[in-house]
């Protein structure tokens, strides 16, 4: 391309055991999808569908094992919360795929934050308003390296935990998600193709809640490498 201004990267996360990257495409997100969490938002997810919002890809913070990512407090919102989320990398396309064959669409797993601005989403559900600025934002996903599916096997369970400086904030199961992995990559592919590089985060547990500057988050999901991050 003959590009008119600078180029910028392909957002990319780590995979464990390469040096190869997983270029990101696409990024979607389940609303509540653990029945704890759905709860202290003031809903009951059991009784409905599965619904969804977007990222863009840019809002990858690619951390890699080992390290502690840096992310930057966002703009124009005092109430900022973390989400940990176990994300499903896609890594074959495809629309209206039947939930049988989902697991075949899944290249792999990593632990991931959809961090929210939620002072801002509350005030655009309110208002029957679009999500979008308290869901996507510069520095909105952090996510850790990705471990492939023919490593891991398909998660369906494992204990997924979010710590703020030590002190647990997040607890639950994989198991306890409203709509499980195929489900959703069913649903989702209804609505959107589903392409390689897609992000798909799964939704949170309950314990959702608010950090600051110089806050450090510890996510952890039992089987993946851990996901650590700073707040500046
Ligand atoms: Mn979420």
């Amino acid at each position: 391309m003959n590009a008119a201004i600078p180029l910028w990267e392909i957002p990319s996360v780590p995979i464990v055991g390469t040096s190869q990257r997983f270029p990101v495409r696409h990024i979607y997100c389940v609303g509540r999808n653990y029945a704890a969490h759905a709860k202290e938002m003031g809903g009951d997810a059991t009784k409905e569908p599965p619904f969804f919002f977007t990222k863009p890809a840019d809002a990858i913070v690619a951390v890699e094992a080992g390290s502690v990512g840096h992310v930057r407090y966002p703009l124009a919102t005092k109430n900022y919360h973390h989400e940990i989320e176990l994300v499903v990398a896609i890594g074959e396309g495809g629309a209206n795929i039947a939930e049988a064959e989902a697991l075949r669409h899944v290249w792999g797993y990593a632990a991931g934050l959809d961090m929210t601005r939620r002072d801002l989403q509350n005030e655009m559900r309110e208002k029957k308003r679009p999500w979008d600025i308290g869901k996507s934002f510069a520095q909105a996903a952090p996510i850790a390296p990705i471990h492939p599916v023919a490593q891991t096997g398909l998660l369906s369970r494992g204990a997924i935990t979010l710590d703020v400086n030590g002190a647990r904030r997040q607890q639950g199961d994989l198991s306890d998600m409203i709509w499980d992995v195929p489900h959703t990559l069913s649903f989702l592919s209804r609505y959107y193709e589903l392409m390689p590089g897609d992000l798909v985060f799964s939704g949170t547990p309950a314990g959702v809640g608010a950090v600051v500057k110089g806050d450090r988050l510890d996510g952890r999901i039992e089987g993946l490498t851990p996901l650590s991050v700073v707040i500046e």
